[in-house]
């Protein structure tokens, strides 16, 4: 049984005091979700009417194909469709998985105008911006799926079948498949209660890894063609050519887990993804090994997440996008890695 410390207990009670029956709850997360954010809300809504509490999931973006199945025991909540107008409803906001309202992409305005409680729970190092309302946030938790099953602990809330599934896949695609750093005990005893709870983990699997359309191997091969490695540097980027994903009939989701491949040859200390995003901008994914930190990194472009995995985009071309990010990464190593 995973243990919470006094105070973290006293911090998951005090945090559970707003969600109460009668009250309209909207639960949002990051754009371009990813299995931590989604499952993270499916778990905590399946926990919630569990309790007798109703909550409707209204994202910023549409659900990728791999977690559909997520959504499958959840018939009637709004993910995409008429979320603004959801939100504009509610009297209790939600906010999982990220802490600044930036990133809420085309819902951001209606949660910044609301002028109701936004809630939040999150796990990463770099906060943002929200609104006011009840936080549960520590930037040490594998996933927001770990803090969701945390709250369960805590609240007394009974643990069903559907709901660890979905926290299941919170933690499993956060900690990369129980690979990366943030991997400690504690998550291993988490990952077990919920098996416990009767999932089927090859079935998850298939489900969240082994179950791609055609176009997410040929987008993955495509796009490490582009491969430049500067040992010299400890850096190695890869670039999706414009237009691969529309070639590929694929999305971003499906390029998750290609950065993986440059960070893993040895001498590499960060790993970045380029790509290009509508309205001129480019989006770079960024990986770190070892005590480089990417969050720092990425903070005075405006960007964050995690000391070993952040994100940040910039205005510009493809190429003045990388010649600015990498000349920059160049430096950072050169020093120690870290601001
Ligand atoms: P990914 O590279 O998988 O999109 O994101 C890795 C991590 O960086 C995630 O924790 C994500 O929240 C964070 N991240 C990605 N893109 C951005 C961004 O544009 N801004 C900020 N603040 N964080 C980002
Ligand atoms: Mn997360």
């Amino acid at each position: 049984m995973t243990s919470l410390s006094p105070a973290r207990l006293l911090e998951a009670r005090a945090f559970a005091e707003c969600l109460t029956p009668g009250r309209r709850i909207c639960i949002t997360t990051h754009v371009n979700p990813d299995g931590d954010g989604l499952g993270s809300e499916v778990g905590l809504v399946h926990l919630l009417k569990a309790q007798g509490i109703n909550a409707v999931v209204t994202n910023p973006s549409p659900t990728p194909d791999r977690y559909e199945f997520l959504f499958r025991d959840l018939p009637g909540v709004d993910r995409t469709q008429a979320a603004v107008k959801e939100l504009r409803r509610a009297d209790l906001i939600l906010v999982l998985d990220i802490s600044d309202v930036g990133r809420l992409g085309m819902l951001s305005q209606t949660v910044l105008e609301r002028g109701v409680p936004v809630a939040c729970v999150d796990h990463h190092v770099s906060q943002g911006h929200l609104p006011d309302g009840p936080r549960y946030v520590d930037p040490d938790a594998s996933a927001t799926g770990e803090l969701i099953f945390q709250l369960a602990q805590a609240n007394g809330w009974p643990m069903t079948k559907v709901a660890a599934r979905a926290l299941y896949v919170a933690i499993l695609t956060d900690t990369g498949a129980f690979r990366f750093s943030n991997t400690r005990p504690a998550v291993l005893r988490t990952a077990a209660a919920l098996l416990e709870a009767g999932l089927d983990p090859e079935q998850i699997y298939l489900d969240v890894y082994a179950n791609a359309p055609e176009g997410r191997a040929r987008l993955f091969a495509e796009t490490l063609q582009t491969m430049v490695v500067e040992p010299e540097h400890g850096l190695a980027w890869v670039t999706v050519p414009p237009g691969a994903l529309e070639r590929h009939g694929a999305t971003a989701d499906d390029l998750d887990g290609i950065v993986e491949v440059p960070r893993s040859i040895t001498g590499v200390r960060m790993a970045l993804l380029f790509r290009e995003i509508a309205s001129g901008r480019v989006k770079v994914s960024l990986r770190s090994v070892g005590a480089v930190d990417v969050a720092a990194f990425a903070k005075p472009f405006g960007g964050g997440g995690h000391t070993k995995a952040s994100g940040l985009s910039l205005e510009g071309s493809l190429a003045e996008a990388q010649a600015q990010i990498l000349a920059a990464a160049r430096e950072y190593l050169a020093g120690n890695g870290s601001r």
